[in-house]
């Protein structure tokens, strides 16, 4: 051994006794020390000891029962190892021990016992080294053979191992590395032996012997190695079995296993190229597809990017590049569907026939986009549905209210988590056609915020100069637009941004009259309500004075939407009380109960007699219709929620009944005003915007410079009108904000009626924007206006004379039901507005309608 064969041992060493196991030259171990005699020999020569000879001790193995442990020292092995201590742990817990890390050196033969006590010292002599003499007659050739095959056999048992542990590639190292002298007691240590062995093996002092001893026991470590890896292969073999059973086992039940679906999924991503590859897209289009799928092959599913691509694919094969309908225009049949669909609406359906007829004869959709003004309920989207139902088109409705990030309209960069495309783009994919009517639905609430301007991104979409090349952000490819029709829905011009109002043509679509409802509701909302119901004309029936109730005494709207909703709530109770009468009448003893009884049992069941019409409500037969009238209409709706308010209301002086225009349509406005004492101040109270309280200012001017005039005075019967005097102006009704010049004539008139003590007539409304001069100048917004006062039940509207025109709009019926003053300043007003007339010098022009 070479490690021996460097080093001389002392010839007299101190002998520790060992019980756990055998220490070889060459390796380490590590032991607890306890015994009274081990205990000695660390304490006086490990841990006081200074020189380097003194760490060297000898190590036997206590062969004798460790039990029988006493003061006599027991008989020693012959044979031992030299070792070095490289580590004293001390420890008192559990008892006091050391724990000794010892290095073998080499064998050695105890020749003499020295003393016994307190720890044995032994005269000694070195064997390795004299091994090499002693068997130096031995053939070289021999030993030379019994080494390689040792050598071999050393070098199958580690490559057995798992070479990727660290501790065994230098095993492999070493085995290379040291001299082949030194492996049996290294290998012995190392592979799995019992005490026993080993101790036979510290006893084969010749290398021969040694080497002989060894082999058994690597083939043995070999064999043993060799079946472990069998059993883990076989068992790692089941394991596959069971797995190749269970997808078997898991179709049987309906399911795919981890294999199969991996195996889809690439048969899909094959699917999915054969579509791209057929599908119609434009060859920009196909180019970054054909890029992104040879990546998604690429991609391990588990990736996020995987799915994030996939779905991008799926939604470009999906894409309508080239599928489109077939328009089929004409423009009789137009004009038909939309005077089937829609009553009333002249010049909506005019301008709306007029548009399509362009189209028919010049093919292309370039021109403007029409946009649909009006209050809430008066059909602009069913309109829009009528379109696209008379070209043949699939009709899709983008609701753009509240929409204020662009990329709601372009998409959202793929580079985003959860991006997706545009509502275009999605609307495109919803149809499946690239020639869709698009209704934008209420561009007017269009919205900005720090994610952009989406009426920016509807620019680029509405142009028809770009929009054959519209690029959404998620597709990053440009898709062609200019086949699809656009046409936009608002309530207000006023809010919709003014490059996108360039871009589309206005039509007008004010309320209706209370004619025009009722003809709707008969003729559309009724019948649409029954078949929702499941009713029939059979058995519910609406007369029109109750409809004339529901619009003027539960609803109060420019469209018809709220009278729809009450029309529905009507179908709903009458749906029960017919089910029930079914229900009734399914009962076998139904059938014997007198006729009369039966009848007067079905009505009481169907609609209570005090909501049926008073005739001779007991003498109907079952199946007579269920007449709704005002007793029904108050059962099923409750109270009426409008009344008549207006003579009410304009009882005392300073009360003026103003018209204003509201994106919801016309409405009726008091004017209340009140003096008290005070410095004069003007207070203003009400939802009101700066024009108005501009308005209210100037009439006190105008009130003020004039007063004299028309013999105004405060309450000291001072002409200074505001001296010692506050003022209050209040516009009652609502949390809308009424703003506009609109009610400079209201607000004088109802100054003029306060400070003069007189009451403003209370059948008469007025409109109309006022200057310092008292002249009165036009305003908009005057159909509404109008219908707003006819359905409030007012007689007489006062009206800038410049709006004279916009009165020809106003269908017949409610003109001939209205009187209209034609002002042209505020003398003529105040004339009008007061019974018997103002001023002095009053030019009256009274103007019967006969437009
Ligand atoms: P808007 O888009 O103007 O708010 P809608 O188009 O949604 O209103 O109309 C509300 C309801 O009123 C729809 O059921 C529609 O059919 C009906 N309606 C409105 N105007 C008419 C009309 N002139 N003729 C028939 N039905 C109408």
């Amino acid at each position: 051994m070479a490690a021996g064969s460097a080093i001389q041992i002392p010839s007299r060493l101190p002998l520790l006794l060992t019980h756990e196991s055998v220490l070889l030259p060459g390796s380490t171990m590590r032991t607890s020390v306890d015994s009274p005699r081990n205990m000695q020999l660390v304490r006086s020569r490990l841990l006081k000891g200074t020189s380097l000879r003194s760490t060297i001790i000898g190590v036997i193995p206590n062969t004798s029962d460790p039990t029988s442990d006493c003061d006599d020292l027991p008989n020693l092995h012959r044979i031992g190892t030299a070792a070095l201590a490289v580590q004293v742990v001390g420890s008192n817990w559990p008892k006091p021990h050391y724990t000794l890390l010892v290095t073998g050196l080499c064998r050695f033969q105890i020749l003499q016992l020295l003393k016994e006590k307190p720890y044995p010292v032994a005269e000694v002599q070195q064997l390795d080294r004299l091994e090499q003499f002693t068997n130096g007659h031995k053939s070289e050739e021999e030993l030379g053979e019994l080494s390689e095959q040792f050598y071999k056999y050393a070098v199958q048992l580690v490559e057995m191992l798992d070479m990727s542990v660290p501790a065994v590639a230098k095993l492999r190292r070493l085995l290379d590395n040291l001299p082949r002298e030194a492996l049996p007691d290294i290998l012995t240590s190392i592979i799995r032996t019992t005490n026993q062995e080993k101790l036979q093996i510290l006893d084969a002092v010749r290398l021969e012997e040694r080497f002989k001893m060894t082999i058994p026991l690597l083939v043995r470590q070999i064999e043993g190695l060799k079946l472990l890896q069998k059993t883990r292969k076989s068992k790692q073999d089941d394991d596959k079995r069971v797995v190749a059973i269970r997808p078997n086992r898991r179709i049987s039940h309906g399911s795919i296993t981890e294999d199969e679906e991996e195996e889809e999924d690439h048969d899909d991503v094959v699917m999915l190229e054969k579509k791209i590859r057929t599908s119609s897209m434009s060859e920009q289009a196909l180019k970054v597809c054909l890029k992104e799928i040879k990546r998604l092959k690429k991609m391990p599913q588990s990736m996020p990017e995987y799915a994030l691509t996939r779905n991008y694919l799926e939604l470009m094969v999906e894409l309508p590049w080239n599928k489109s309908t077939k328009d089929r225009l004409e423009i009789r049949a137009a004009r038909i569907v939309l005077d089937n669909d829609h009553y009333a609406m002249e010049k909506l359906k005019k301008r709306v026939l007029e548009y399509l007829a362009v189209r028919q004869l010049k093919n292309n959709l370039k021109g403007p986009i029409l946009c649909f003004v009006g209050p809430p309920g008066v059909g602009k989207t069913s309109v829009g549905r009528s379109i696209a139902k008379t070209l043949g088109r699939e009709f899709h409705r983008i609701a753009l209210g509240g929409v204020c990030d662009q990329s709601d309209i372009r998409g959202h960069r793929r580079t985003y988590v959860g991006s997706m495309p545009g509502r275009i783009i999605n609307g495109l994919k919803t149809v499946g056609v690239n020639n869709p009517v698009f209704l934008l639905d209420e561009v007017d609430k269009l919205a900005k915020s720090l994610q952009g301007d989406p009426a920016a991104a509807l620019l680029e979409v509405l142009d028809p100069e770009q929009n054959h090349s519209f690029t959404d952000h998620y597709l990053n490819v440009a898709f062609d637009l200019s086949q699809v029709l656009f046409i936009a829905t608002a309530n207000t011009t006023a809010t919709i941004p003014p490059a996108l109002l360039d871009r589309m043509e206005v039509i007008q679509v004010p309320g209706y009259t209370q004619e025009e409802k009722i003809e709707i509701a008969h003729r559309h909302l009724i019948p649409k309500q029954l078949e929702q119901h499941g009713l029939t004309p059979q058995q519910i029936q609406i007369p029109q004075v109750t409809t004339l109730g529901i619009i003027t005494r539960y609803t109060r709207e420019a469209g018809v939407r709220a009278l729809d909703r009450k029309l529905g709530a009507i179908c709903r109770a009458v749906a029960v009380k017919v089910a029930e009468g079914q229900h009734k009448e399914a009962k076998p003893d139904r059938a014997e109960v007198g006729e009369g009884e039966d009848c007067k049992e079905h009505i009481t069941e169907d609609a209570k007699p005090e909501s049926i019409s008073d005739t001779a409500d007991l003498a109907l037969p079952p199946e007579m219709p269920i007449l709704i009238d005002f007793h029904a209409l108050k059962d099923i709706l409750g109270p009426p929620m409008y009344d008549m308010e207006v003579s009410e209301r304009l009882n005392q002086p300073g009360v003026a009944i103003g018209l204003a225009w509201t994106p919801l349509g016309g409405e009726i406005m008091f004017v209340e005003a009140s003096r008290m004492d005070g410095e004069g101040q003007l207070t203003l109270t009400g939802q009101l915007g700066d024009v108005m309280k501009e308005s209210a200012h100037l009439a006190i001017s105008w009130l003020r410079s004039n007063a004299k005039r028309y013999q105004l005075t405060n309450a000291s019967g001072s002409f200074d009108l505001l001296d010692n005097t506050d003022i209050h102006l209040h516009f009652p009704a609502g949390a809308v904000t009424k703003d506009g010049p609109s009610a400079g004539v209201t607000i004088v008139t109802c100054l003029a009626s306060l400070f003069s003590g007189r009451l403003v007539c209370s059948d008469v409304a007025m409109t109309g924007e006022i200057t310092l001069r008292g002249l009165v100048l036009p305003v908009g917004g005057i159909k509404d206006k109008v219908l707003a006062a006819h359905r409030a039940g007012l007689k007489r509207i006062i009206i800038p004379q410049r709006n004279e025109k916009d009165l020809e709009e106003i269908a017949e019926h409610v003109r001939q039901d209205l009187t209209f003053v034609l002002a042209g300043c505020l003398d003529e007003v105040l004339n009008a507005a007061f019974d018997g007339g103002f001023a002095v010098k009053a030019r009256l022009e009274h103007l019967n309608s006969k437009l």
